[in-house]
């Protein structure tokens, strides 16, 4: 029984511009091969027990044979079943798309076709340029820029292009930039023409210079590939139109160092305003090396008059291990929940229970506040958490007469960077790294290894999530240039966004 591949357009590298079908298809793909164009991001939706293969050129290294990437992909489906094929931008615009299907149809292996959106479309929107426009453009062409212009026998009819009133748009032509120009002024395009070069389109490193055919080779010689080269009048209109460039964040390198789990809103949340997120996660969560302790309290649920939340991470062990030992929410009635935040809170709720509590500062102070008046001589809190939390909460509880278990419900380990991959992601210096909390501070410091933190992240701003954690960062010797006002994820976000546009 031959396997199934499916030739998917990876868009043409914001991650968000895959089409809902590739992202399902790669969801539940035995196998993945990808190109150096498909945004590696992408991978993070395959399986984790995908196969993953590499088949594109990197730098300037020689790209594999067509022929072999034909055969790879047959034997992988015969192999492994659904082989994903994730090319970039769209995998019929000289992406060797139809190549790679006419292997397949010759080896009987069954394929579909999930289209993208190429970069040929998606590169000219994001630099503010509509590729036809009333009065100016009513056509388009995708033209192949790689073959020598100056070739006697060339494979584009450069008189019809030239003569042509519409948008031109060169794929693959960077280096030959300066003899696509001069060709079409020497069939009779006006050298006044308007021509945009847009260098990885789409990507928080997006560039785009622009000029006219006279002037555009000097002009953009310093980019180097990928580029679209936009030929015609209606590049005059990204002067109005260039919104992606414009976005509060654009251009901006920012460090997140929250778990994987734990990043994605933050990590979407920047990434909308235009910034390229750079993931350096300086915790990661692991089970406890035993679930007896919070099993226990569990079973002795109806001692405790308290719950205290204080994370996600402390939601989640805690409920799953209800689950476990035979037990659900229902068991929780009469017992008085409080969560240390917003975002604890809402995974709590979740479950549909309600969370009593919510503190309007969130920090562990904000939390006794809250608890103020009652009385809590004689009560049991029992406390979900990591080991290493601060102490701050139980102390307080505990001088106010109350009965305090605090039961491990998961573990936080530092996760191992070589020196040389940290050095990697930190080049070119960043513009800014936010810390989440008290502890990503602290372990950052320690993949630092012998080097000071502050040397390290010399010239980088630092963003943190509120008060306890700028102390801890600013004990590490740095210097901390931002406070979140409100100390959530959006509350940081926001006071990002004031710190590059006050
Ligand atoms: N199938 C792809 C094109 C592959 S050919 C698509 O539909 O987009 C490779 C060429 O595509 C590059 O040389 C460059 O001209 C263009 N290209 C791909 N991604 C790009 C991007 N993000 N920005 C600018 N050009 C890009």
């Amino acid at each position: 029984m031959p396997g199934k591949v499916y030739l998917i357009g990876a868009g043409p590298g914001d991650p968000g511009l895959l089409t809902l079908k590739g992202r399902a298809i790669l969801e539940r793909a035995d196998c993945v091969i990808y190109d150096f164009l498909a945004a590696k991001d992408l991978l993070r939706f395959c399986r984790p027990d995908a196969e993953k293969i590499f088949v594109g050129k990197r730098g300037g290294g020689a790209r594999r044979p067509q022929q072999e990437i034909n055969q790879l992909l047959v034997a992988k489906a015969r192999e492994m079943g659904t082989v994903a094929r994730l090319k970039g931008g769209d995998p019929f615009i000289f992406g060797r798309g139809g190549e790679e299907a006419l292997a397949l149809v010759e080896a009987g292996i069954p394929f579909e076709v999930v289209p993208g959106v190429t970069a040929g479309v998606a590169a000219p929107a994001y630099a503010g340029i509509p590729i036809t426009q009333r009065d100016a453009a009513s056509s388009v062409s995708f033209l192949a820029g790689h073959e020598d212009p100056c070739k006697e026998e060339s494979a584009i009819d450069w008189k019809a292009a030239a003569a042509a009133s519409g948008t031109l748009i060169f794929f693959m032509g960077t280096r030959n930039l300066a003899a696509i120009a001069a060709r079409l002024v020497a069939q009779g395009r006006a050298p006044e023409t308007p021509v945009a070069v847009i260098h990885w389109g789409t990507r928080p490193s997006q560039q785009v210079v622009t000029g006219t055919l006279r002037d555009i080779a000097d002009r953009a010689a310093a980019l180097e590939p990928p580029t679209l080269i936009i030929v015609g009048e209606v590049v005059n209109l990204r002067e109005k139109l260039a919104w992606f460039e414009r976005l509060p964040l654009f251009g901006r390198r920012i460090v997140i160092t929250r778990t994987r789990e734990q990043a994605a809103n933050l990590r979407e949340a920047l990434a909308e305003l235009g910034a390229q997120v750079i993931e350096i996660p300086t915790i990661e969560i692991r089970d406890p090396a035993s679930w007896e302790p919070l099993d226990n309290a569990i079973r002795r649920l109806e001692e405790f008059h308290y719950l205290l939340v204080t994370s996600a991470n402390g939601v989640r062990s805690f409920l799953s291990r209800l689950r476990a030992s035979g037990r659900d929410v229902r068991d929780l009635k009469g017992i008085l929940i409080a969560a240390i935040g917003p975002a604890t809170a809402a995974e709590f709720s979740k479950t549909g229970v309600k969370v009593d509590f919510i503190p309007q500062e969130y920090r562990a102070e904000g939390l006794l506040e809250c608890l103020d008046s009652h009385d809590l001589k004689g009560k049991a809190f029992m406390i979900p958490r990591a080991k290493v939390a601060r102490d701050l909460v139980p102390q307080a509880l505990r001088a106010r007469g109350a009965r305090v278990e605090v039961v491990e419900a998961y573990e936080t380990v530092t996760p191992e960077i070589p020196a040389e991959e940290l050095e990697r992601l930190l080049t070119p210096p960043p513009d800014l790294i936010t810390f989440t909390s008290s502890s990503t501070a602290a372990n950052f410091a320690k993949l630092c290894g012998s080097r000071p933190i502050a040397d390290v992240l010399r010239g980088v701003a630092v963003a943190s999530i509120g008060p306890v954690t700028s102390e801890t960062a600013r004990k590490l010797g740095l210097e901390v240039a931002i406070e979140a006002r409100e100390s959530t994820i959006p509350g940081l976000v926001e006071a990002i966004k004031k710190h590059f546009r006050p």
